[in-house]
């Protein structure tokens, strides 16, 4: 999967799917060094390029090329300026996002996306975001009105479960005669500040976390699936009326759980997992190759869910979280294999230093961005 190539979204557009943008987040180094000095076995090359060490043969390192790699320094904010913030204006004008944290149990995920009160992460940059623009449209006086409203679901063994309604059954996921999908049951309060999403999300987001350590880390086994919905109703006549999506989603770790000895129902739970996650993955795939073959939305609960949020005319970003410890080099490699644009082998072994990425300013996708490991359209 990994000699995938790009294709510009002109070319994409015509044919009616667009591409899913990837960036790869490398987190710090935090593993105490070991006995055997191991160090990290990936860095940083430059804003869209990493290397790690190839398992195979030492004298040689393996060189992977992204929409944007955001290195080991990157701060929260970095990260929400280059990967979140450019989608976000569409969601006023009744298009549909989407933003993943992708990558094994470990690797930054939820520091992504969730963050802490000191670090905030995309949510809670993202949602502020939101209701900026908002405000700035009501400034306009342009005829229209906005509502703006939260869903927040969880996607554990195939179930699709309500985290605003605790003890809610699984919910099932429609399809309007607009090819909207839809969730008939799932709560949607209405927000009217950033201070009343935080009122509701921050309870459900604990209420969440907590109950995973209980409960077989379920944080690490089930994708976190927040939604925005954005409401624009015209004043007169006619009334016409657009909505616009955004899914802010945590998803479960990408780890390999048959690796881990895994029995019964923790087995069962990471078939279910993997359904999600390698349907993901094939979405992903068919939308980025643009073969024009069948996506294969319809395959798990996750990618049915976003359906409609995800290729087609929306807009979305994977970022893929990694770790630099060698305890993670396999599901690393992995998921680096699933994200790359293009890899390349260097006939060189990897060298142990950190280089500093450059601070990341707008990151063009060209063309000629293929390295000698791509393969041709
Ligand atoms: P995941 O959700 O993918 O399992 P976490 O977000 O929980 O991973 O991250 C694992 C640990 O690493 C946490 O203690 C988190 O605070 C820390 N961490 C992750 N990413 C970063 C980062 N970019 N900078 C500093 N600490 C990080
Ligand atoms: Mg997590």
């Amino acid at each position: 999967m990994a000699q995938r190539v790009a294709v510009s979204d002109g070319a994409a557009g015509s044919r009616r799917t667009s591409r899913v943008r990837v960036a790869v987040r490398l987190r710090p180094y935090m593993e105490p060094q070991d006995e055997k000095q191991e160090g990290p076995c990936v860095r940083g090359l430059g804003p869209q390029k990493l290397e790690i060490v190839n398992w195979r043969n030492a004298t040689e390192t393996l060189q992977y090329q992204f929409d944007v790699f955001h290195g080991e320094q990157s701060t929260q904010q970095e990260v929400f300026l280059t990967s979140v913030k450019p989608i976000l204006p569409h969601i006023l004008h009744g298009q549909n996002a989407s933003v993943f944290a992708y990558g094994p149990t470990g690797a930054g995920k939820t520091h992504t996306m969730l963050g802490s009160q000191e670090q905030p992460g995309v949510i809670t940059r993202a949602v502020k975001e939101v209701f900026r623009l908002v405000e700035f449209q009501k400034k306009d006086l342009d005829g229209w009105e906005y509502s703006v409203g939260m869903s927040y679901l969880e996607i554990y063994n195939e179930k699709v479960l309500d985290l605003l309604s605790p003890g809610s059954q699984d919910l099932p996921i429609r399809e309007d005669k607009d090819r909207n999908i839809l969730i008939p049951g799932l709560t949607l309060t209405p927000l009217s500040s950033f201070t009343d999403f935080d009122t509701h999300f921050i309870p459900a987001s604990l209420n969440r976390t907590t109950a995973s350590t209980k409960l077989n880390q379920r944080s690490s086994r089930s994708h976190a699936i927040l939604l925005i919905k954005v409401v624009k109703s015209q004043r007169g006549p006619p009334h016409r009326q657009q909505t616009g999506k955004l899914y802010l989603v945590d998803l479960a770790g990408s780890e390999d759980n048959r690796r881990t000895g895994n029995q019964g129902i923790r087995l069962k739970e990471s078939g279910a997992i993997n359904l999600s996650l390698f349907t993901l993955s094939k979405v992903v795939d068919a939308l980025n190759t643009g073969a024009g073959g069948r996506v294969p939305y319809r395959d798990s609960k996750l990618t049915r869910l976003l359906q409609d949020s995800l290729g087609g005319s929306a807009h979305s970003v994977m970022i893929t979280n990694i770790a630099p410890e060698y305890k993670y080099y396999f599901d690393t490699f992995s998921a680096l294999n699933f994200a790359a644009k293009s890899k390349q082998i260097v006939n060189r072994p990897f060298v142990r230093e950190t280089v500093l990425a450059p601070t990341i300013t707008t990151v063009k996708r060209t063309g000629e961005e293929q390295e000698a490991g791509g393969s041709g359209e």
